[in-house]
């Protein structure tokens, strides 16, 4: 079900804006910008204090774009990672349904990193841990700040606190987190990408200490670029590994089980695995995709004509077109780079 915000909507009115944002060019608001404003407005009308001083199209650009109303993702539909579920279940979910039970000594960290090669559900496990949360979901990605904010980024991430201030419970979820808090001194480092990484590091401590439930959650395939600070707020860090071998027949049942394609026998799942070894979830479900168009091709090879093609004009999937698909669609991540992700694990990740 959708999270309803519990927050006063003025409906169509679109009315003055004057005293929500100083006094400042408020007559150059277009309704939808006002309409965004009015939803984030407290029960007496009035923006809150943390949204005041800020540039309404920013915030416009959060509720918009950043917020995702409909993360649409259940723990049910990721596979494997039972560990990272089970973890996360305790240290966030838990809190973010029962803050009054986690305080004092159980007071949660605010900050969580997902790290693990690319491709593997972390994003899937920030969007699931907003829905069963029922907390408001904000997705960024760090090198979006850099990159297409060039100068802006600072005020954007205010903005975004600011937003998910206003929509507790919030989890707030920044992509490639390592762009951001590198350690790494980049040759002449912009004056502006420090005072970039200076404020989310403000940001963050602010809501660190105080009641607020919102959750900042990193992910990033390059964890070892991460500096000391960066590791000291985000004090729980979960390997998100490439799939298991179950974990990757789960993949493929699941999905062409959905479109009714599922004829496979177990043993030619279990085949499958075993010339999969290395795949992420993510390559899994690219080999699945380009092994279901077998059927079709075939058709078309036939000389039946794609406009008169009828669904059963099209034989089942079969091991075969799962063959022809693995000389297409090659693992993504190298074997080295694992060894990377074991050793950082070894040395900075939560195993409990
Ligand atoms: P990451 O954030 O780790 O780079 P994503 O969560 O964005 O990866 O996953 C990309 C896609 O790969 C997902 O949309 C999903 O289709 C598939 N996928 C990855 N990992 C899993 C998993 N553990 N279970 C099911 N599907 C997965």
């Amino acid at each position: 079900g959708g999270f309803i915000p519990p927050i006063k909507s003025n409906g169509g009115n679109v009315g003055n804006v004057t005293s929500r944002i100083g006094g400042k060019c408020e007559d150059a608001l277009d309704d939808s910008t006002k309409r965004c404003l009015d939803m984030l407005c407290g029960p007496d009308g009035e923006l809150p204090e943390k949204l005041r001083n800020l540039e309404p199209r920013l915030i416009e650009h959060v509720s918009n774009e950043i917020m995702d109303r409909d993360p649409n993702v259940r723990w049910d539909d990721i596979a494997g990672l039972d560990h990272a579920k089970k973890c996360v279940t305790e240290m966030v979910i838990w809190p973010l349904l029962r803050p009054d039970i986690f305080k004092g000594c159980r007071s949660p960290g605010k900050g969580l990193l997902l790290f693990g090669p690319p491709g593997t559900g972390k994003t899937m496990i920030g969007k699931a841990i907003a829905g069963e949360a029922k907390a408001t979901f904000f997705y960024i990605s760090a090198s979006s700040l850099t990159s297409k904010w060039i100068g802006e980024g600072e005020k954007l991430v205010r903005a975004l606190f600011g937003v998910a201030c206003c929509r507790q419970p919030a989890v707030i979820f920044v992509d490639e987190i390592d762009s951001l808090l590198s350690q790494r001194k980049s040759e002449g480092e912009h004056e502006s990408s420090r005072r970039l990484k200076t404020q989310f590091l403000i940001e963050m401590e602010g809501f660190d200490s105080g009641s607020e439930q919102i959750l900042l959650i990193g992910a990033t395939n390059r964890p070892q670029e991460l500096d000391e600070a960066a590791r000291r707020r985000l004090t729980k860090r979960l390997y998100i590994p490439l799939p298991s071998s179950e974990a990757r027949a789960w993949i493929i049942r699941n999905l062409l089980d959905k479109d009714g394609l599922l004829k496979l026998s177990k043993e030619e799942i279990e085949t499958i695995c075993n010339l999969t070894e290395g795949y992420s979830g993510s390559d899994m479900k690219n080999l699945v995709k380009d092994a279901s168009m077998g059927p079709l091709r075939e058709a078309l090879r036939q000389g039946i004509e794609i406009t008169k093609l009828e669904k059963e004009d099209m034989r089942p999937v079969t091991l075969q077109d799962f063959e022809n698909a693995l000389q297409e669609v090659r693992p993504s991540v190298s074997l080295n780079e694992l060894g990377t992700y074991d050793e950082w694990n070894k040395q900075f990740g939560s195993l409990s």
